[in-house]
């Protein structure tokens, strides 16, 4: 199983890459974990990603295409993955095809954007693995620490009102147009990002044919 999951920053998508990934024994690659990693340890990729990210704006596809090409040729990939962050712009998914990287299904988690500010002011991030809680609605078991690997949680830089709203406008801009691009490749399914974190598990599930 390939999938891709499409949506705008908030919707969900890394909260329902690490269920569906851990259902399907399959890993989640997100390149934002990817360069928030190499941005911690200083690596030349961290380097050159920082300044845009901080910002709200896209890492060029260049940097993205190379990160992805080597990730998906590693071991683990072999059975399939899931794309949570990447493709973020049409030539980033031509790169796919250009590669021979054929995906099974790409769903797009609905969300309006009214919906988005308050999911992003109580998100809370692993600083350690990545993964992504938010202080109401999916909080971790002990207050500032990941249920998964323990490491502490912190605020995202990238996660305050005026980026965020940059982040929107760099979505609506360069990312939304992959659903039209999928569209077209018959890939695409639409899932509603608005409800309860099960019940959007459970309708993507649905949609992938799998029974919860
Ligand atoms: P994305 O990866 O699409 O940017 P996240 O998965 O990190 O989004 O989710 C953004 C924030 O919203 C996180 O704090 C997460 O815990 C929370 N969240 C995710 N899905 C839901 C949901 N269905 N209902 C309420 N909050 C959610
Ligand atoms: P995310 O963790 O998916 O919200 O991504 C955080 C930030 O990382 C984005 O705002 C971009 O600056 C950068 N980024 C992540 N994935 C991509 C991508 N596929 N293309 C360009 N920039 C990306």
């Amino acid at each position: 199983m390939k999938l891709i999951l499409l949506g705008a920053p908030g919707a969900g998508k890394g909260t329902q890459a690490e269920i569906i990934a851990a259902r399907l024994n399959i890993p989640t690659i997100s390149t934002g974990n990817i360069l928030r990693e190499a941005i911690r340890n200083g690596t030349p990729i961290g380097l050159q990603a920082k300044q845009f990210m901080d910002n709200g704006m896209l890492v060029p596809d260049d940097v993205i295409i190379g990160i992805v090409r080597e990730r998906v040729a590693r071991e683990d990939c072999a059975n399939g993955y899931i794309l949570d962050g990447m493709p973020r712009t049409i030539p980033q998914a031509q790169a796919l095809e250009a590669a021979g990287i054929q995906m099974d299904c790409v769903i797009s988690i609905e969300i309006d954007d009214a919906v988005i500010e308050q999911r992003m002011t109580g998100r809370r991030v692993c600083s350690k693995c990545g993964a992504s809680y938010h202080i109401v609605a999916n909080p971790p078991k002990t207050e500032g620490i990941c249920n998964a690997c323990g490491g502490e949680l912190v605020i995202r830089k990238d996660d305050k009102p005026e980026t965020v709203r940059q982040r929107l406008e760099v979505f609506h801009r360069e990312t939304e147009a992959l659903k039209g691009f999928y569209e077209k490749l018959g890939k695409l399914k639409l899932v509603e990002g608005n409800q309860p974190i099960e019940d959007a598990t459970r309708d993507i599930m649905a949609a992938l044919g799998i029974k919860a």
